[in-house]
């Protein structure tokens, strides 16, 4: 089996615009680009503000998003919402990357990305296999996905599972 692709690491976001060096502020847009790095497996990450993103030639990039800082920090909650409870779950999964857990990591992606709880921000290939970027928007933490194909019957399996998980 491939190696998967889930080791990645995708870089936090800078505190400051990768050109200028203007800080990054609370609701600020900017945009981000991911390069692969030339000397060890993985990527690189560069962000910039609005304004230099336009001196620069987006055009020139394969491929970046555009994000917003955080307007403010949330304290957390005592009560586990079911989003909590659904981010808390695929986290373990993707610590624990069995196959099993990659399916149900794939599953609860959908459902977040759904519920605009999670955004989609690339598609990468890593090693001959596809595996998608997700952002927290709360956190800005990057969550790297693999594609999987999962049939309708096994979805129905997972999401049974993940019923059960939700209650306990
Ligand atoms: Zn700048």
């Amino acid at each position: 089996m491939a190696q998967l692709p889930l080791v990645i690491e995708i870089p936090k976001r800078g505190a400051t615009c990768a050109k200028g060096g203007e800080p990054l502020v609370a609701g600020e847009e900017y945009y981000s680009v991911l390069l692969e790095d030339p000397e060890k497996p993985g990527y690189l990450r560069q962000d910039f503000c609005l304004k230099c993103w336009q001196e620069l030639q987006p055009k020139a990039f394969k491929s970046y998003w555009k994000a917003r800082v955080p307007k403010q920090w949330k304290p957390p909650k005592k009560e586990e919402s079911p989003f909590d409870r659904a981010f808390r779950i695929l986290r373990e999964d993707l610590q624990n990357p069995t196959p099993e857990n990659l399916n149900e990591a794939f599953i609860l992606s959908i459902f977040l990305s759904r519920k605009r709880r999670l955004l989609l921000r690339q598609e990468i290939v890593h090693e001959g296999e596809a595996a998608y970027l997700y952002e927290d928007p709360a956190t800005e933490e990057i969550l790297c996905i693999k594609k999987v194909e999962v049939s309708a019957l096994k979805r129905e399996e997972i999401q049974q599972a993940l019923a059960k998980k939700f209650k306990g």
